[in-house]
């Protein structure tokens, strides 16, 4: 019997449905499908496929859209923009305008992923990454929603010991506009040495905490009831001049921002050699404008040097510290715990990003709803995705206060594996049904695709992601066609 997703709860507001007057001309689909009466609802949906295989799981999740309309008497028409890297090559830029504004005027979009090694070097503002910023500042979604939930049938996919993994289904909420990656003041500068230096601001408004957390609140309250908000909001509670625990860094304020400088002399063991040495790269990185890359590289770094926690604490406060993150921190938990109080049936918890880092490989089932910022979600939500066994089966979606939600898998274009029907198309197959559910209020067309999925990996089908001895390897193409076959079988059994 297939497993329930947990994805399974109503909108979180009752957003613009956009049910429009059914067209005169149904919608054709294949013969060999069920096919209900002539649809009811029409919506416009915003097709970006983008690059790598982009283009191959978006074409899976259409074929999957088409379908569950057809029994569902939805008619979808699809509009098909290029964005990221395709949009440079044929446009000049990363989101061109048109693309922009037929996003803004469908119901919903859906996203298949951006970038590669052709535009890498390409200046800041030419790269296919600026151009999602852009789609997500420019369609107003502050609330990222990443669902990471263990499925019974790829248990053993997971990292994790079978009985830490089996079990997991947790919700992240990320705000997704603020933050560092937008703050202000950010660039280049020297320091009074004429040493090159580079920095970045975290810096929330009230109002952006505000609606990320109800945002939070409602979808927990939907959910098993617990929400879990992640800061860092001890570290303001230290003179920013006073040394790091731990006994290895020792902290400047110049100007705006904190900086850490390594102590070798004061290292006693290797381990602290080897904490001093990441903090030294951390404060590199830093200084060359990668802070964020270095929070990133920072968690990677977690185990190997794992044996002893001070020094995982120690290297990720000063991280944290390198992000400023202290003020917004403090201003997050004081206005989260306010509105603690208007959801009395949700229980509020605070973690320490450093130590919910921790807990998400140790006893992640803990979790029900976390919710957090701009960069530690970004974070925590790649880790927690690693519990689920592959990056190719995990959606999300993200949504305004009004106006289409942009829903897209969390993983990249995958370059090395594009145009080789290697790609798993299932995290865009669930994004598709994060879109009917979330953004389009179609609880039930959404199910029949969450159904199809398990049934199919119930049969046994597998991507090369996923796939362990004994079980049916397929690549792109064939996997979408199983799901196909599901849904269709799904109705038939249902008659
Ligand atoms: P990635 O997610 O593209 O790939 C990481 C690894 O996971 C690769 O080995 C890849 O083959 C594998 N993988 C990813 N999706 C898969 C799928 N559906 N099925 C099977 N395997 C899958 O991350 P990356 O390699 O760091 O980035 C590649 C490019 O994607 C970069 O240009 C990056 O900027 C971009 N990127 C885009 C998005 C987005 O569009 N939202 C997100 C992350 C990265």
């Amino acid at each position: 019997m297939a497993a329930s997703l947990q994805l399974n709860f109503k909108p979180l507001k009752p957003r613009l449905l956009h049910a429009k007057p059914a067209s005169k001309t149904a919608p054709k689909f294949s013969s060999i499908r069920c096919s209900a009466a002539t649809p009811s609802k029409s919506y416009t949906l915003t097709l970006l496929p983008g690059d790598g295989i982009g283009p191959e799981v978006i074409s899976v999740a259409k074929n999957a859209l088409q379908l569950v309309g057809s029994l569902e008497g939805i008619e979808f028409k699809f509009k098909e923009m290029p964005m990221g890297g395709a949009a440079l090559d044929l446009t000049g830029v990363p989101l061109p305008e048109e693309t922009l504004s037929a996003a803004k005027e469908s119901d919903a979009v859906l996203l298949g992923a951006i970038g590669g090694y052709k535009w890498d070097n390409n200046e800041k503002h030419l790269k296919p990454e600026t151009g999602l910023l852009q789609l997500r500042a420019g369609l107003q979604v502050f609330a990222n929603l990443r669902p990471a939930t263990v499925l019974p049938q790829l248990v053993d996919a997971s990292t994790l010991k079978k009985e830490v993994a089996e079990g997991v289904d947790l919700m992240v909420v990320r705000e997704l506009t603020g933050g560092i990656y937008f703050g202000k003041p950010r660039g280049f500068g020297k320091n009074e040495n004429g040493e090159e230096t580079g920095f970045n601001t975290e810096v929330y408004a009230a109002n952006e905490i505000d609606r990320i957390a109800r945002v939070a609140f409602e979808t927990a309250r939907k959910r098993r009831g617990k929400l879990c908000s992640v800061d860092k909001a001890n570290v303001l509670e230290r003179r920013v001049d006073e040394e790091c625990d731990g006994g290895g860094g020792r902290r400047r304020r110049r100007g705006k921002r904190t900086m850490v400088v390594a102590e070798k002399k004061r290292t006693e063991n290797n381990a602290n050699m080897l904490t001093f040495s990441v903090i030294e790269w951390l404060v590199l990185q830093t200084q060359c404008g990668e802070g964020d890359v270095c929070i990133h590289f920072m968690l990677f770094l977690i185990f190997p040097i794992g044996q002893s926690t001070t020094n995982v604490n120690l290297l990720i406060e000063c991280a944290a510290l390198l992000c400023d993150n202290g003020q917004a921190s403090m201003l997050w938990r004081k206005i989260v715990t306010n509105i603690a109080s208007e959801f009395p049936d949700v229980e509020l918890s605070h973690m320490y990003v450093d130590n919910a880092a921790m807990q998400l490989v140790r006893n992640p089932k803990q979790f029900d709803t976390i919710v957090t910022n701009n960069i530690f979600g970004d974070i925590l939500s790649d880790e927690a995705s690693m519990i689920t066994g592959s990056i190719g089966m995990l959606p999300s979606a993200s949504l305004g206060a009004s106006g289409p939600g942009l829903f897209e898998p969390i993983h990249g274009s995958a370059p090395d594996i594009a145009g080789q029907d290697k790609a798993n198309p299932l995290a865009t197959v669930l994004s598709a049904a994060m879109l009917l559910k979330y953004g389009l209020g179609e609880e039930k067309a959404a199910q029949r695709i969450e159904a199809a999925v398990l049934d199919a990996l119930d049969r046994g089908y597998r991507t090369g992601d996923i796939y362990s001895t004994g079980l049916k390897l397929v690549g792109c193409k064939e996997m979408g066609e199983e799901v196909l076959k599901s849904i269709d079988s799904k109705v038939a059994a249902a008659v």
